[in-house]
């Protein structure tokens, strides 16, 4: 071996002793988990967050003039140890507010974390006797709506909720500009309680920035809202848009007495009915009579990255005398590269399910490439239905009795479970 190799070996071996030791002090530091402080960032308006560390305890500094904190105490952005006495004074459930420090119990952390990976997490105090907590996801306006039923007053106030994201943890009711929080704005609404009298009912209302999947947890001491990507909890994920609603009547039978818009709640509702037995996670764009704009219905399939989009319409010929114009036919747009084929290939499912099903004559898969909103604006493979003509006499059938229209949402049921499966090659049950 010559001198050089032997002196290459030897610094070698130096710099593994120094990584080594270095890794020994990170590893001490980290250890030493009595205490970490963070930064601090807070605006005039009055919210402050926090990065949460990884170790340890965690301290949120908070502004010294916000009203929340009680005692007016000087506090730095700097690094604040807490001594022993006040660690041991952590007793409330998850959160305690102590000479200007919000103090989360290191354990209380990972309880709530738990092995979440979701983008934000709600954390509500916890109910008192008679006090009821319900969700409802208000997913067009891409909102969360948490009711709280028969408390008092003073309760759930913007003050007392709590979100973490990612690593930040917020209070408070103003727009983080933060990276990384999910959460647009805050709201709560207090009302009267329809059940007692002199208790309130409180609609926190939360905006988010995209569509997330919701679940709520309740523990003894808090309420948790776990927000996820809905790709993270369902498996399959579609979009039905019944066409048109409110002004927008769509076309009339001949004679006027069916409405387009109405036709297509129907039969979405009688769809609903059946996919809700089903392992497909289905959004709908309207299930009232809501005037809906065509970037909105879109705008739904793209934000949830859907699987599908699937909008439902009816047909009419002007010269409705004319006799034998009659029959479904989908429609797809070429126009996205990406989602062509896809496009196509839904179409013709759907076209397939559906005059499989009822008999109906079978028109055309139809490209419309440029001159239809949603299909030209869709991120996600799309198909417009044309479930028949309400200018003919067998089709207007087919679409408002009662018997008949059962078989119109089989057809476009087997075209969905058939369209999963060309598509995606998932067998739906
Ligand atoms: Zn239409």
């Amino acid at each position: 071996m010559k001198d050089v190799q032997l002196r290459n070996i030897a610094l070698m071996c130096i710099c593994f002793v120094m990584l080594v030791t270095g890794a020994g002090l990170l590893i001490d530091e980290k250890s030493d988990n009595r205490v970490e402080a963070n930064e601090r960032k807070d605006s005039e308006d009055g919210w402050f967050a926090a990065e949460i560390s990884q170790s340890g305890r965690v301290v949120v500094t908070v502004a010294n003039d916000d009203p929340r904190i009680g005692p007016q105490i000087p506090v730095t952005d700097q690094a604040v140890n807490v001594d022993e006495q006040v660690t041991e004074d952590v007793t409330e459930p998850y959160i305690m507010i102590n000479e200007g420090n919000a103090i989360i119990d290191n354990d209380r952390w990972r309880e709530l974390r738990g092995d979440y990976s979701g983008v934000a997490q709600l954390i509500i105090p916890p109910l008192s006797d008679g006090e009821e907590i319900a969700i409802e996801d208000d997913y067009m306006n891409k909102s969360l709506k948490i009711m709280i039923d028969n408390c008092s007053d003073g309760d759930f106030d913007i003050g007392q909720f709590q979100r973490i994201a990612g690593n930040i943890y917020f209070i408070g009711d103003v727009i983080p500009e933060i990276a990384g929080d999910a959460v647009k704005k805050v709201k709560v609404v207090s009302k009267d309680s329809d059940v007692y009298e002199g208790r309130f009912r409180k609609e926190i209302t939360v905006k988010f920035d995209h569509i997330y999947a919701y679940r709520l947890h309740q523990y003894a001491d808090a309420c948790v809202v776990d927000c996820s990507n809905p790709h993270d909890v369902y498996d399959c994920i579609m979009v039905v848009d019944p066409g048109h609603g409110g002004i927008d009547v769509g076309c009339n039978s001949t004679g006027g007495k069916c409405l387009e818009k109405d036709i297509a709640i129907n039969i979405a509702k009688k769809l609903k009915e059946k996919l809700d037995k089903t392992s497909i996670k289905v959004y709908y764009t309207r299930l009232g009579d809501d005037s809906l704009a065509l970037r909105e219905r879109v705008g739904l399939a793209n934000d949830l990255n859907a699987d599908m989009l699937i909008s439902l319409h009816c047909n009419f010929y002007e010269r409705y005398w004319v006799p034998g114009v009659n029959g479904v036919e989908t429609l797809y747009s070429s126009v996205n590269k990406e989602k062509r084929i896809a496009s196509k290939k839904l179409a013709t499912d759907m076209l397939d399910g559906i005059v499989d099903t009822t008999g109906m004559r079978r028109r055309n898969v139809v490209n419309r490439k440029k001159d239809l909103y949603i299909l030209r604006n869709s991120e996600v493979p799309a198909t417009i239905i044309e479930m028949g003509y309400l200018s003919d006499k067998n089709d207007l059938k087919m679409l408002t009795n009662k018997k008949k229209i059962k078989k119109m949402v089989n057809g476009l049921y087997n075209g969905i479970i058939k369209a999963y499966y060309n598509m995606y090659g998932k067998v739906i049950e």
